[in-house]
């Protein structure tokens, strides 16, 4: 079945369990189920039980649609929440909490609080964020920032950038994609902004020792790696990205091929 184009087809679209699991899915991981956990693409599909199963071993593997959403803690069915969801985001001219109340056959005070939940969860674009394990770093390119180590690059280069080189900011799922951006500076600001528009709240996040990425811990589990002290402490590195930095200069700078 299709997706719903009227109220009519969506309360009926939304009462089959299935389809309310295929529609968040589909928003939730658009480029294939990952593992909450892990972040691991390596998931299989209970049918019978309607939840996913990591094949990589750590605690709570078994997950479902609902784990990390808005719709985890609650006793309202996917089935009203989804609707809900589809009025909400259907109904050009907007939708009072009383419309909604009616449609889904719940008190308006009900739908008054699903709507905000789920206005507040859009806002947040939950949907299509990085998550699970999650390392966040940024480097300079151009200039003569390229040809320098890692490490002596950071303890050079400090502040806003100049003309030759530009402030790039990656953001890595462990096990997944990398998304890079360009920064206008590596203030606290400019680096908070994307963290919080392109990581799902919760996530666990891995940092350098940045002072800019201070107050993170209110939204994600953030751990800082100090690379006076180490590179590495078990989980906490930002390794993976440094690896990208890495191939992408290689890249630039012609001594090698481009990173795939
Ligand atoms: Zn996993």
């Amino acid at each position: 079945m299709s997706e719903p184009i009227s109220l009519q087809e969506a309360i009926l679209y939304f009462s089959n369990p299935d389809n309310c699991i295929q529609y968040l899915a589909v928003r939730r991981w658009p480029n294939g189920v990952i593992c909450p956990g892990c972040g691991s693409d390596s998931v299989s599909y209970n049918a019978a039980r309607h939840t996913w199963k990591c094949s990589t071993h750590h605690s709570k593997r078994e997950f479902s649609i609902k784990v990390g959403t808005i719709f985890a803690e609650s006793a309202i069915g996917l089935d009203k929440w989804l609707t809900a969801m589809w009025m909400l985001t259907n109904c050009k001219n907007g939708i009072s909490s009383c419309e909604i109340g009616r449609a889904l056959k719940v008190t308006q005070k009900t739908a008054w609080f699903m709507a905000h939940r789920i206005r507040l969860a859009l806002q947040d674009e939950n949907f299509g964020k990085l998550g699970g394990e999650v390392e966040v770093d940024e480097t300079f390119i151009g200039g003569k920032a390229r040809n320098m180590h890692v490490a002596q690059r950071k303890r050079r280069i400090t502040g806003t950038g100049t003309k030759d080189k530009t402030a790039v900011m990656g953001i890595l799922e462990r096990g997944g994609k990398v998304r890079t951006m360009v920064v206008p500076n590596r203030r606290k600001h400019a680096l908070q902004e994307e963290v919080k528009k392109h990581v799902q709240a919760g996530a666990a996040l891995y940092t350098d020792e940045l002072l800019s990425y201070d107050g993170l811990d209110a939204r994600y589990a953030h751990q800082v790696i100090d690379h006076a002290t180490a590179y590495v402490d078990g989980k906490i590195h930002t390794n993976g990205l440094e690896n990208f930095w890495s191939l992408l200069k290689r890249g630039i700078s012609g001594t090698c091929s481009a990173p795939h």
